[in-house]
Protein backbone atom coordinates (compact mmCIF):
# COMPACT_ATOMS: atom_id res chain seq x y z
CA UNK A 1 0.00 0.00 0.00
CA UNK A 2 1.31 3.42 -0.94
CA UNK A 3 2.14 5.82 1.70
CA UNK A 4 -0.34 8.80 2.70
CA UNK A 5 0.37 11.91 4.14
CA UNK A 6 -1.15 12.44 7.59
CA UNK A 7 -1.08 15.93 9.21
CA UNK A 8 -1.89 16.08 12.70
CA UNK A 9 -2.85 18.99 14.69
CA UNK A 10 -2.79 19.17 18.77
CA UNK A 11 -4.09 21.99 21.20
CA UNK A 12 -4.74 22.78 25.11
CA UNK A 13 -3.79 19.58 26.21
CA UNK A 14 -2.19 21.32 29.27
CA UNK A 15 -2.94 23.16 32.09
CA UNK A 16 -1.22 25.73 34.52
CA UNK A 17 -1.03 22.66 37.05
CA UNK A 18 1.20 20.70 34.51
CA UNK A 19 1.69 19.02 31.45
CA UNK A 20 3.04 20.55 28.04
CA UNK A 21 1.36 20.15 24.64
CA UNK A 22 5.37 19.82 23.64
CA UNK A 23 6.11 17.11 25.66
CA UNK A 24 3.29 15.22 24.31
CA UNK A 25 4.27 15.56 20.57
CA UNK A 26 7.69 14.20 22.11
CA UNK A 27 6.07 10.96 23.57
CA UNK A 28 4.28 10.54 20.66
CA UNK A 29 6.86 10.99 18.18
CA UNK A 30 9.05 8.70 19.92
CA UNK A 31 6.40 5.99 19.80
CA UNK A 32 5.43 6.81 15.99
CA UNK A 33 9.30 6.31 15.76
CA UNK A 34 8.19 2.39 15.96
CA UNK A 35 5.83 2.71 13.78
CA UNK A 36 6.28 2.52 9.98
CA UNK A 37 6.68 6.62 9.79
CA UNK A 38 8.16 9.35 7.72
CA UNK A 39 8.26 12.23 9.06
CA UNK A 40 8.21 14.89 6.70
CA UNK A 41 9.07 18.02 8.57
CA UNK A 42 10.05 19.10 12.19
CA UNK A 43 7.02 19.12 14.65
CA UNK A 44 5.63 22.73 14.41
CA UNK A 45 5.31 24.89 17.19
CA UNK A 46 2.69 27.67 16.96
CA UNK A 47 1.82 30.34 18.96
CA UNK A 48 -1.28 32.21 17.88
CA UNK A 49 -2.89 35.75 19.12
CA UNK A 50 -1.04 36.13 22.77
CA UNK A 51 -3.82 38.24 24.10
CA UNK A 52 -7.05 36.10 24.70
CA UNK A 53 -8.15 35.87 28.22
CA UNK A 54 -8.37 31.65 28.46
CA UNK A 55 -5.22 30.68 26.59
CA UNK A 56 -2.87 28.08 28.53
CA UNK A 57 0.54 29.49 29.08
CA UNK A 58 1.45 30.89 25.75
CA UNK A 59 -1.70 29.80 23.50
CA UNK A 60 0.99 27.13 21.45
CA UNK A 61 -0.57 24.71 19.26
CA UNK A 62 1.70 21.77 18.01
CA UNK A 63 1.09 19.80 14.63
CA UNK A 64 3.09 17.50 12.46
CA UNK A 65 3.25 16.12 8.96
CA UNK A 66 3.83 12.32 8.43
CA UNK A 67 3.73 9.62 5.99
CA UNK A 68 2.01 6.72 6.59
CA UNK A 69 0.43 3.51 4.99
CA UNK A 70 -1.58 3.16 7.69
CA UNK A 71 -2.94 6.44 8.71
CA UNK A 72 -5.94 4.22 10.52
CA UNK A 73 -3.61 2.76 13.14
CA UNK A 74 -1.64 6.19 13.74
CA UNK A 75 -4.38 8.11 14.23
CA UNK A 76 -6.05 6.11 16.67
CA UNK A 77 -2.14 6.00 18.65
CA UNK A 78 -2.28 9.44 18.26
CA UNK A 79 -5.63 9.49 20.12
CA UNK A 80 -4.62 7.29 22.84
CA UNK A 81 -2.08 9.52 23.65
CA UNK A 82 -4.23 12.82 23.92
CA UNK A 83 -6.64 11.34 25.75
CA UNK A 84 -4.04 9.64 28.25
CA UNK A 85 -2.03 12.85 28.95
CA UNK A 86 -4.71 15.57 28.32
CA UNK A 87 -4.71 17.68 31.86
CA UNK A 88 -8.70 17.68 31.46
CA UNK A 89 -9.63 17.62 34.90
CA UNK A 90 -7.48 21.25 35.67
CA UNK A 91 -9.15 22.68 33.04
CA UNK A 92 -7.49 21.43 29.49
CA UNK A 93 -9.91 21.60 26.31
CA UNK A 94 -7.84 19.13 24.12
CA UNK A 95 -8.35 19.32 20.09
CA UNK A 96 -7.12 16.68 18.15
CA UNK A 97 -7.27 17.43 13.92
CA UNK A 98 -6.10 14.83 11.53
CA UNK A 99 -5.94 16.05 7.74
CA UNK A 100 -5.42 13.46 5.51
CA UNK A 101 -4.31 15.12 2.05
CA UNK A 102 -2.22 16.64 0.70
CA UNK A 103 -4.45 19.27 0.05
CA UNK A 104 -5.41 21.47 3.23
CA UNK A 105 -8.81 22.86 3.00
CA UNK A 106 -8.84 27.00 2.43
CA UNK A 107 -10.76 27.81 5.54
CA UNK A 108 -7.45 26.19 7.30
CA UNK A 109 -5.07 28.70 6.22
CA UNK A 110 -7.89 31.47 6.77
CA UNK A 111 -8.65 30.16 10.65
CA UNK A 112 -4.99 30.20 10.90
CA UNK A 113 -4.14 33.67 10.21
CA UNK A 114 -7.31 35.01 12.14
CA UNK A 115 -6.81 32.90 14.96
CA UNK A 116 -3.01 34.87 14.78
CA UNK A 117 -4.91 38.36 15.72
CA UNK A 118 -8.75 38.29 16.62
CA UNK A 119 -10.90 35.93 19.18
CA UNK A 120 -12.61 32.42 17.87
CA UNK A 121 -15.00 30.60 18.83
CA UNK A 122 -14.67 27.26 18.65
CA UNK A 123 -17.57 26.30 16.87
CA UNK A 124 -16.20 28.50 13.62
CA UNK A 125 -13.65 25.51 13.63
CA UNK A 126 -16.37 22.69 14.35
CA UNK A 127 -18.03 24.00 11.26
CA UNK A 128 -15.32 23.61 9.01
CA UNK A 129 -14.17 20.07 10.21
CA UNK A 130 -17.24 18.78 9.58
CA UNK A 131 -17.92 20.65 6.38
CA UNK A 132 -15.14 18.60 5.28
CA UNK A 133 -15.76 15.53 6.50
CA UNK A 134 -12.16 15.60 8.54
CA UNK A 135 -11.69 13.05 11.43
CA UNK A 136 -11.15 15.57 14.63
CA UNK A 137 -11.44 14.57 18.68
CA UNK A 138 -11.94 16.64 21.53
CA UNK A 139 -12.24 16.55 25.02
CA UNK A 140 -14.23 18.97 27.59
CA UNK A 141 -15.64 22.03 25.40
CA UNK A 142 -13.36 21.43 22.25
CA UNK A 143 -11.49 24.97 22.80
CA UNK A 144 -8.43 23.09 21.27
CA UNK A 145 -10.01 22.42 18.04
CA UNK A 146 -9.37 26.27 17.31
CA UNK A 147 -5.17 25.58 17.94
CA UNK A 148 -5.35 21.70 16.37
CA UNK A 149 -6.93 23.20 13.18
CA UNK A 150 -5.16 26.48 12.62
CA UNK A 151 -1.84 24.88 12.60
CA UNK A 152 -2.54 22.91 10.13
CA UNK A 153 -3.51 26.02 7.80
CA UNK A 154 -0.66 27.77 8.80
CA UNK A 155 2.05 28.99 6.48
CA UNK A 156 5.38 30.00 7.64
CA UNK A 157 6.95 33.04 6.21
CA UNK A 158 9.07 33.80 9.06
CA UNK A 159 10.62 30.73 11.37
CA UNK A 160 12.54 29.96 14.31
CA UNK A 161 13.75 26.98 16.13
CA UNK A 162 13.18 25.67 19.76
CA UNK A 163 15.35 22.95 21.36
CA UNK A 164 12.90 21.52 24.19
CA UNK A 165 14.60 19.63 26.78
CA UNK A 166 12.30 17.04 28.98
CA UNK A 167 13.06 16.36 32.43
CA UNK A 168 12.80 12.81 33.59
CA UNK A 169 8.90 12.01 35.18
CA UNK A 170 10.61 11.49 38.55
CA UNK A 171 11.93 14.81 38.33
CA UNK A 172 8.49 16.82 37.72
CA UNK A 173 7.59 19.35 39.67
CA UNK A 174 11.37 19.34 41.52
CA UNK A 175 13.02 22.67 41.67
CA UNK A 176 15.59 23.23 38.38
CA UNK A 177 19.31 24.20 38.47
CA UNK A 178 21.63 25.33 35.78
CA UNK A 179 24.49 27.00 36.23
CA UNK A 180 24.31 30.88 34.73
CA UNK A 181 27.69 31.08 33.42
CA UNK A 182 27.41 28.30 31.33
CA UNK A 183 23.90 29.85 30.13
CA UNK A 184 25.47 32.96 29.72
CA UNK A 185 28.47 31.60 27.74
CA UNK A 186 26.58 29.33 25.58
CA UNK A 187 24.59 32.84 24.62
CA UNK A 188 27.34 34.90 23.68
CA UNK A 189 29.36 31.92 21.92
CA UNK A 190 25.84 31.25 19.89
CA UNK A 191 23.82 34.57 19.53
CA UNK A 192 22.30 35.75 17.29
CA UNK A 193 21.26 32.19 16.41
CA UNK A 194 20.63 31.35 19.77
CA UNK A 195 18.19 34.40 21.30
CA UNK A 196 17.05 34.97 24.75
CA UNK A 197 18.14 32.41 26.96
CA UNK A 198 19.65 34.80 29.47
CA UNK A 199 19.42 38.54 30.18
CA UNK A 200 22.60 40.17 30.91
CA UNK A 201 21.55 43.18 32.50
CA UNK A 202 19.51 41.35 35.05
CA UNK A 203 22.05 38.07 35.39
CA UNK A 204 18.89 36.60 35.09
CA UNK A 205 18.57 32.70 32.99
CA UNK A 206 15.23 33.55 30.71
CA UNK A 207 15.21 29.67 29.29
CA UNK A 208 14.59 27.57 32.15
CA UNK A 209 10.38 27.80 33.18
CA UNK A 210 9.52 27.68 36.82
CA UNK A 211 6.18 25.42 37.13
CA UNK A 212 5.59 22.17 37.60
CA UNK A 213 5.70 21.23 33.52
CA UNK A 214 8.37 18.53 31.84
CA UNK A 215 9.89 21.22 30.44
CA UNK A 216 13.74 21.55 31.45
CA UNK A 217 15.07 24.19 29.42
CA UNK A 218 14.16 25.66 25.98
CA UNK A 219 16.89 27.49 23.64
CA UNK A 220 15.34 29.47 21.01
CA UNK A 221 17.46 30.31 17.93
CA UNK A 222 18.01 30.25 13.67
CA UNK A 223 19.02 26.57 13.17
CA UNK A 224 18.46 23.07 14.58
CA UNK A 225 22.56 22.80 14.19
CA UNK A 226 23.45 25.84 16.89
CA UNK A 227 20.58 24.71 18.65
CA UNK A 228 22.45 21.20 19.19
CA UNK A 229 25.60 22.59 19.83
CA UNK A 230 23.93 25.32 22.49
CA UNK A 231 22.37 22.83 24.39
CA UNK A 232 25.37 20.47 24.49
CA UNK A 233 27.56 23.86 25.64
CA UNK A 234 24.87 24.17 29.14
CA UNK A 235 25.67 20.48 30.80
CA UNK A 236 22.75 20.45 33.59
CA UNK A 237 23.99 18.19 36.26
CA UNK A 238 20.04 16.99 36.35
CA UNK A 239 20.00 13.71 34.19
CA UNK A 240 17.47 14.56 31.25
CA UNK A 241 14.86 12.41 29.52
CA UNK A 242 15.82 13.85 26.02
CA UNK A 243 14.76 16.77 23.72
CA UNK A 244 12.85 17.95 20.57
CA UNK A 245 13.41 20.74 17.98
CA UNK A 246 10.34 22.66 16.76
CA UNK A 247 9.51 25.28 14.24
CA UNK A 248 8.20 27.63 15.31
CA UNK A 249 6.86 31.33 14.93
CA UNK A 250 8.04 32.44 18.06
CA UNK A 251 10.25 35.63 17.86
CA UNK A 252 8.31 36.59 14.45
CA UNK A 253 6.24 39.28 15.62
CA UNK A 254 3.34 37.30 13.60
CA UNK A 255 0.24 38.24 15.83
CA UNK A 256 1.15 42.66 14.82
CA UNK A 257 1.19 42.34 11.18
CA UNK A 258 -2.79 43.23 10.54
CA UNK A 259 -4.21 46.88 10.90
CA UNK A 260 -6.20 47.42 14.29
CA UNK A 261 -9.52 48.26 13.53
CA UNK A 262 -10.40 51.34 15.17
CA UNK A 263 -14.09 51.79 14.13
CA UNK A 264 -14.77 48.39 16.31
CA UNK A 265 -12.01 48.01 18.48
CA UNK A 266 -12.74 44.87 19.50
CA UNK A 267 -10.97 43.39 23.00
CA UNK A 268 -8.58 40.54 23.02
CA UNK A 269 -7.48 41.73 19.07
CA UNK A 270 -4.00 42.20 18.52
CA UNK A 271 -2.22 44.36 15.98
CA UNK A 272 -0.66 47.64 14.91
CA UNK A 273 -1.67 51.40 14.29
CA UNK A 274 -0.30 54.55 13.29
CA UNK A 275 -1.73 57.35 15.61
CA UNK A 276 -0.70 60.65 16.61
CA UNK A 277 0.11 61.44 20.33
CA UNK A 278 -2.82 63.29 21.62
CA UNK A 279 -2.48 63.85 25.75
CA UNK A 280 0.46 63.83 27.98
CA UNK A 281 1.46 60.68 29.26
CA UNK A 282 0.97 59.73 32.95
CA UNK A 283 2.72 57.89 35.10
CA UNK A 284 0.73 55.91 37.39
CA UNK A 285 2.16 54.96 40.97
CA UNK A 286 2.86 51.81 39.82
CA UNK A 287 5.71 52.93 37.33
CA UNK A 288 2.70 52.13 34.49
CA UNK A 289 1.94 54.71 31.74
CA UNK A 290 -1.21 55.89 29.91
CA UNK A 291 -1.78 58.31 26.85
CA UNK A 292 -4.37 58.70 23.94
CA UNK A 293 -3.25 58.73 20.43
CA UNK A 294 -5.82 59.90 17.43
CA UNK A 295 -5.63 57.09 15.14
CA UNK A 296 -8.35 57.20 11.80
CA UNK A 297 -9.79 60.39 13.40
CA UNK A 298 -10.45 58.36 16.84
CA UNK A 299 -9.09 58.72 20.35
CA UNK A 300 -7.60 55.60 21.04
CA UNK A 301 -6.30 54.96 25.13
CA UNK A 302 -2.69 53.46 24.78
CA UNK A 303 -1.32 51.61 28.50
CA UNK A 304 2.43 51.09 28.94
CA UNK A 305 3.43 48.62 31.59
CA UNK A 306 6.29 48.50 33.97
CA UNK A 307 7.98 45.75 33.48
CA UNK A 308 8.55 45.95 29.81
CA UNK A 309 10.70 48.82 30.40
CA UNK A 310 9.67 50.94 27.21
CA UNK A 311 7.64 53.33 29.73
CA UNK A 312 10.81 55.37 30.11
CA UNK A 313 9.81 55.83 25.91
CA UNK A 314 6.35 56.33 26.65
CA UNK A 315 6.59 58.94 29.51
CA UNK A 316 8.89 61.42 27.10
CA UNK A 317 6.17 61.41 24.22
CA UNK A 318 4.59 64.70 24.01
CA UNK A 319 1.62 65.67 21.81
CA UNK A 320 2.00 65.59 18.11
CA UNK A 321 4.41 62.80 17.84
CA UNK A 322 3.80 60.75 15.40
CA UNK A 323 4.24 56.57 16.61
CA UNK A 324 3.49 53.43 15.32
CA UNK A 325 2.05 51.06 18.18
CA UNK A 326 1.38 47.28 18.27
CA UNK A 327 -0.53 45.25 21.15
CA UNK A 328 -3.07 43.89 22.26
CA UNK A 329 -6.42 45.18 23.01
CA UNK A 330 -7.84 45.03 26.76
CA UNK A 331 -11.34 45.05 27.19
CA UNK A 332 -13.21 47.54 29.82
CA UNK A 333 -13.26 47.10 33.35
CA UNK A 334 -15.56 48.75 35.45
CA UNK A 335 -13.66 51.54 36.13
CA UNK A 336 -11.57 51.52 32.60
CA UNK A 337 -12.54 51.50 28.92
CA UNK A 338 -11.02 49.71 26.46
CA UNK A 339 -7.32 50.51 26.07
CA UNK A 340 -4.81 49.07 23.41
CA UNK A 341 -1.70 47.44 25.66
CA UNK A 342 1.55 48.44 23.88
CA UNK A 343 3.86 45.67 22.99
CA UNK A 344 6.47 48.01 20.92
CA UNK A 345 6.25 51.79 20.35
CA UNK A 346 8.27 52.97 17.04
CA UNK A 347 8.63 56.60 17.02
CA UNK A 348 7.94 57.56 13.54
CA UNK A 349 8.54 61.62 13.94
CA UNK A 350 9.47 63.62 16.97
CA UNK A 351 7.20 67.35 17.48
CA UNK A 352 9.85 69.84 18.50
CA UNK A 353 9.85 70.38 22.41
CA UNK A 354 9.86 73.49 23.45
CA UNK A 355 9.24 76.20 26.28
CA UNK A 356 8.99 79.92 26.99
CA UNK A 357 11.09 81.63 29.10
CA UNK A 358 11.40 85.26 30.22
CA UNK A 359 13.97 87.32 27.83
CA UNK A 360 17.67 87.38 28.29
CA UNK A 361 19.39 91.10 29.05
CA UNK A 362 21.90 90.81 25.73
CA UNK A 363 23.80 93.02 27.74
CA UNK A 364 24.24 91.72 31.42
CA UNK A 365 23.49 88.01 29.77
CA UNK A 366 21.14 87.71 32.96
CA UNK A 367 16.91 86.80 32.10
CA UNK A 368 14.97 89.65 32.80
CA UNK A 369 12.08 89.75 35.27
CA UNK A 370 8.45 90.35 34.86
CA UNK A 371 6.90 93.79 35.39
CA UNK A 372 3.39 92.45 35.97
CA UNK A 373 0.66 90.99 33.67
CA UNK A 374 0.89 92.27 30.11
CA UNK A 375 3.57 94.91 32.10
CA UNK A 376 6.77 93.31 29.94
CA UNK A 377 10.45 92.64 31.29
CA UNK A 378 12.97 94.26 32.96
CA UNK A 379 16.57 93.82 33.59
CA UNK A 380 17.22 94.25 37.60
CA UNK A 381 20.79 95.91 36.90
CA UNK A 382 20.57 97.61 33.98
CA UNK A 383 16.86 98.50 33.41
CA UNK A 384 16.61 96.72 30.11
CA UNK A 385 13.33 96.37 28.89
CA UNK A 386 11.35 94.14 26.38
CA UNK A 387 7.81 92.77 25.75
CA UNK A 388 8.79 89.30 24.29
CA UNK A 389 8.94 86.06 25.79
CA UNK A 390 11.79 83.84 24.19
CA UNK A 391 11.00 80.31 23.22
CA UNK A 392 13.58 77.68 24.49
CA UNK A 393 14.02 74.81 22.38
CA UNK A 394 14.36 71.46 25.17
CA UNK A 395 15.67 68.49 23.57
CA UNK A 396 13.97 65.26 22.97
CA UNK A 397 15.37 62.05 25.07
CA UNK A 398 13.74 59.65 23.08
CA UNK A 399 14.71 59.25 19.32
CA UNK A 400 12.88 58.55 16.08
CA UNK A 401 13.35 54.75 16.02
CA UNK A 402 11.47 51.02 17.33
CA UNK A 403 11.94 50.85 20.68
CA UNK A 404 10.74 46.92 22.27
CA UNK A 405 10.58 45.57 25.65
CA UNK A 406 13.09 44.59 28.06
CA UNK A 407 14.22 40.38 26.94
CA UNK A 408 13.07 39.64 30.29
CA UNK A 409 9.61 41.07 29.09
CA UNK A 410 9.33 39.38 25.63
CA UNK A 411 6.67 37.56 24.92
CA UNK A 412 6.90 34.39 22.68
CA UNK A 413 6.16 36.46 19.86
CA UNK A 414 8.27 39.29 20.51
CA UNK A 415 10.33 39.96 17.60
CA UNK A 416 14.15 40.40 18.75
CA UNK A 417 15.83 43.59 17.81
CA UNK A 418 18.45 41.76 16.13
CA UNK A 419 15.70 39.77 14.07
CA UNK A 420 14.23 43.13 12.65
CA UNK A 421 14.86 43.55 8.67
CA UNK A 422 16.24 40.46 8.36
CA UNK A 423 15.54 37.85 6.00
CA UNK A 424 15.93 34.07 7.90
CA UNK A 425 15.92 31.50 5.79
CA UNK A 426 14.17 28.06 6.63
CA UNK A 427 15.69 24.61 7.05
CA UNK A 428 15.31 22.35 5.02
CA UNK A 429 14.20 19.38 7.34
CA UNK A 430 16.56 16.09 7.75
CA UNK A 431 14.91 12.80 9.26
CA UNK A 432 18.66 11.55 9.60
CA UNK A 433 19.64 14.05 11.78
CA UNK A 434 19.43 14.74 15.48
CA UNK A 435 16.24 16.72 15.49
CA UNK A 436 14.28 14.40 18.35
CA UNK A 437 17.02 12.72 21.00
CA UNK A 438 16.65 10.37 23.99
CA UNK A 439 19.29 10.26 26.20
ZN1 LIG B 1 20.82 94.14 31.84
Amino acid sequence: MSKQILHIGIDDTDSPKGMCTTFLAYKIINRLKKENVDFLDFPNLVRFNPNIPWKTRGNGAVGFKISTNNPKKIKNLVKQYVQQYSDVKNGANPGLVFCQDGKIPEEFSKLSSDAMWRLIHRNEAKKILSKHNLDFFYLGNGQGLIGATSIIGYNFDDQTYELLSYRKPSQFGKKRSLEKYKVKQMQEKTYPNTFNSFDSQKNKLLLMPHGPDPVFFGIRGENSRTLISASKMIKPKEKLDGYLIFKSNQGTGDHLKNKINVDTFLPYTSGVLNGIVNSKPIVTKGGHVFFTIVAQKKKIRCAVYKPTKITNIAKELIVGDKIKVGGGIRKATRTLPRILNLEFIHILKLEKKSKSVNPLCLKCKKRMKSKGKNQGFQCVRCKNTSFQKEIQTIPRLIKKQLYIPDVSAHRHLTKPIQRMNQKHKTEKFNPNSEWISNF
